[in-house]
């Protein structure tokens, strides 16, 4: 058989891409992918459907997203998780695509893998938008497609709101090109207290809001939502694949967000967790926990690596987040009882570091 390289035939912008790494690694506490530990989806007589496609508009599902958001059906647009509706954000708009680092890996992975430019602007000090440098880099580069994470992945921060709507008037106040879509990733907005910024779209035609069920306790149906202003959303429709959300998602979807109240107790508990977690990882010497208003915590140590491996030994899996935030490693909140596990674990690997 000819030894041929097929990577030579991809474009140069996929060969000099890495794919996503979603390693299984085998745990007892499974704490590093800011999943919710609870699952609450009542799930009927589903199955009866399969043999039909699923409905392409997903009409009970955005119906029931767009009363809890206070909008029209119109206004939302459903995704495989939003991670395609960044992917299909990008394929309607392109590039160039800002967005400040550290933050969620997929705007910038996209962005590569359809041929985009991709403008990269460091976070301030504390983990806040720079201001300063972002206005500098939207006025040279003029981006059609600005990503803010708020709270961001892996800070756990949320970005001051009077900065993000800085750049959202800046934008808004350019000429009608350039003109800049500004797109808040409010993945894990239901664990903070800052506002949601769907109020405000109707105020700025170019502000769009991503959601997702993934972090409040359905990331195994892989539903996301882009909310913004219909003209939008009939844009990024055209690219959108007819059946990209599946019939089970969508049916147990609608169950699942017919009882919120449970939706709700979990999160609260996630939330009160990951203050414990904060409070006691606070009284560990030697590691530097951040606050967050995310369902997790990043915190800094001298040794990620060791850290990571010693916590593995004894089951418990975390996220090392060292390549993007050096020496720091991010835990989700579990339950009550997997957060103790981490804790004891986690002062038995600082302690026999000294
Ligand atoms: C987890 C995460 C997502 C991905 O959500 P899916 O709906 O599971 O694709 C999007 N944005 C941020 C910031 C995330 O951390």
């Amino acid at each position: 058989m000819k030894n041929i390289n097929i990577s030579l035939l991809a474009k140069p912008n996929i060969r000099s891409l890495r794919a996503y790494h979603a390693e299984e690694v085998p745990c007892k506490v499974k704490l590093d992918a800011n999943e919710s530990p609870y699952s609450g989806a009542r799930v009927k007589k589903i199955l009866q459907t399969l043999n039909r496609y699923p409905d392409p508009e997903a009409k009970q599902l955005r119906k029931i997203i767009a009363e809890g958001s206070r909008v029209k059906p119109e206004n939302i647009l459903h995704g495989n998780g939003s991670d395609e509706l960044i992917y299909y954000l990008i394929t309607t708009f392109g590039g160039p695509v800002l967005y400040p680092v550290p933050t969620f890996s997929m705007y910038g992975i996209i962005a590569q893998a359809l041929g985009e430019k991709k403008i990269e602007v460091p976070l301030d000090n504390k983990f806040d938008l720079d201001i300063e440098k972002i206005l500098a880099a939207i006025k040279r580069y003029k981006p059609k497609l600005i990503f803010l994470s708020s709270p961001n992945n892996p800070t756990g921060n949320c970005f001051s709101s009077d900065r993000i709507l800085k750049i959202v008037e800046f934008t808004y106040s350019l000429p009608p090109t350039p003109y800049s879509l500004v797109v808040i990733d409010e993945a894990y907005q239901p664990f903070s207290k800052t506002k949601s910024f769907v109020p405000l779209l109707g105020k700025y035609g170019n502000l769009l809001v991503l959601r997702t069920l993934s972090k409040i306790g359905l990331a195994g149906l892989r539903l996301g939502f882009l909310i913004a202003g219909e003209s939008v959303i009939s844009e990024v429709n055209k690219v959108r694949l007819p059946f990209n959300v599946n019939s089970l998602s969508q049916a147990v979807a609608v169950e699942a967000l017919k009882d919120k109240k449970q939706m709700r107790r979990h999160i609260s508990s996630i939330i009160s967790e990951r203050k414990r977690l904060l409070a006691e990882m606070r009284k560990i010497e030697g590691i530097t926990p951040y606050p967050s208003d995310a369902n997790f915590v990043l915190f800094k140590v001298n040794n990620a690596e060791k850290v990571y491996n010693g916590l593995l030994r004894k089951g418990v899996l975390i996220r090392n987040m060292t390549g993007a935030v050096k020496d720091c490693l991010r835990v989700t909140a579990g339950t009550p009882g997997e957060n103790t596990v981490f804790l004891k674990a986690l002062r038995e690997v600082i302690n026999s570091e000294n």
